[in-house]
């Protein structure tokens, strides 16, 4: 059974991957911002729409990059969704900030705008928003509140490259955007990401927080004739390997979109009928949100359900995990972190739901099947 087992992702393989790598290696420039830096970043900012986009060696490293430039600090405060991955709520907490974690919609596994009205204190500095499976939280109240309180939004947009809000491009919303290419994601070089800006004195001030705190980037642009220690600042810009690689990922970005949709939209059609009959919630898009296909889930009605879905589809070669435990309730959330009111929401939504197996690459013949395990489930 194991030789056709149906693992859960897969990382893509573009075209000119091999070729780019060779390029660089052949070449004298193997550190970072050389050609390929260049071309993937103009190609991120072609998907994006953003003013600036700055490649960088992961999303976690562009949230941290983010927290410095948004000069999150000692008594701030961030407001971050329980359910969400660990590195929005380190990001905070190694800046000495107060992570406050707020519940999430059952809708769609986003934050909550009323959680985070309750929550906001003359403290909050920002608001950490995740567009789960790349399907964009409610930000119209959002951004409202941010005008009305004056905090920051942060966008951790790693499932969501190529996603829409209202025609609008996620990543590019709030006052700073995170990508991420690391292996699990739609578009990746192992590991990297992206931090995207739309102002330019917060660009100016990332190159050289992102550059060991240097002007190096002015430097490289002929605009000062030697560079130096400008600011504090780390070492967050991936090699030109990683690039060389993103960059043949970007190319392919359409065909991948597409073929994480056929498999997306299949689920969709083809579970449907199980799901009424079995009172099971299949991933919804609301009709104002575009989304790149990153993951698909399913919602069982209990713990005890979705628990027994997960072996039965092992049984069948299926491999359909969980997802991410509550951050407010693991033990950094309790040593970093602030609950003001139990996140009851994301709990329930973090036992209950299980992701089926997709990338573009998967066949027709793979798909039934993981429908056939799928829809031969009893609740
Ligand atoms: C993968 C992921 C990250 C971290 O990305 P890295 O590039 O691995 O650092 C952050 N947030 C979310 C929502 C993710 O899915």
């Amino acid at each position: 059974m194991n030789a056709d087992r149906i693992i859960f992702s897969r990382p893509y393989r573009a075209a000119n991957e091999l070729t780019n790598l060779a390029t660089v290696l052949e070449s004298d420039h193997i550190h970072g911002d050389g050609t390929f830096t260049a071309s993937s970043t103009a190609k991120i900012k072609a998907i994006t729409g953003a003013k600036h986009a700055l490649l960088t060696t992961s999303c976690t490293h562009a949230l941290e990059l983010g927290a410095l430039l948004l000069e999150i600090g000692p008594g701030d405060e961030v407001i971050v969704p329980s359910f969400a991955f660990s590195s929005a709520a380190t990001a905070v907490a190694l800046r000495g900030a107060t992570v406050m974690f707020v519940d999430i919609d059952l809708e769609t596994g986003n934050i909550d705008p009323v959680a985070v009205a309750d929550a906001i204190t003359p403290r909050t500095k920002a608001v950490l928003v995740m567009h789960y499976g790349g399907v964009a939280a409610e930000m119209e109240p959002l951004l409202a509140l941010a005008k009305e309180h004056g905090f920051a939004l942060i966008e951790d947009n790693a499932h969501g490259l190529g996603g829409t809000w209202r025609g609008r491009t996620l990543g590019t919303i709030g006052t700073v955007g995170t990508q991420s290419f690391h292996d699990t994601k739609n578009i990746h070089c192992g590991e990297g990401g992206a931090l995207l800006l739309s102002d330019d004195a917060l660009m100016e001030r990332a190159e050289i927080i992102r550059e060991k705190g240097t002007n190096r980037a002015r430097f490289l642009r002929g605009q000062v004739d030697k560079y130096s220690w400008q600011d504090i600042g780390s070492s967050y810009l991936p090699s030109e390997l990683n690039a060389a690689v993103l960059d043949a990922q970007l190319a392919e970005f359409d065909a991948i979109h597409a073929g994480r949709h056929r498999v997306w939209d299949d689920y969709s059609e083809n579970l449907s009928d199980w799901a009424k009959n079995h009172d099971v919630q299949l991933m919804t898009v609301p009709d104002d949100r575009e989304h790149p296909a990153h993951l698909f889930y399913v919602r069982l009605p209990n713990e005890r359900s979705r628990d027994a879905m997960i072996r039965h589809m092992a049984e069948r070669g299926v491999v359909a995990p969980f997802h991410y435990v509550p951050l407010d309730t693991s033990a950094a959330g309790l040593r970093y972190g602030r609950t003001p009111v139990p996140c009851v929401r994301s709990l329930e939504f973090s036992t209950t739901i299980l992701r089926l197996p997709l990338w573009p690459m998967l066949t027709a013949d793979q798909q039934g099947r993981v429908v056939d395990a799928a829809a031969s489930y009893r609740v």
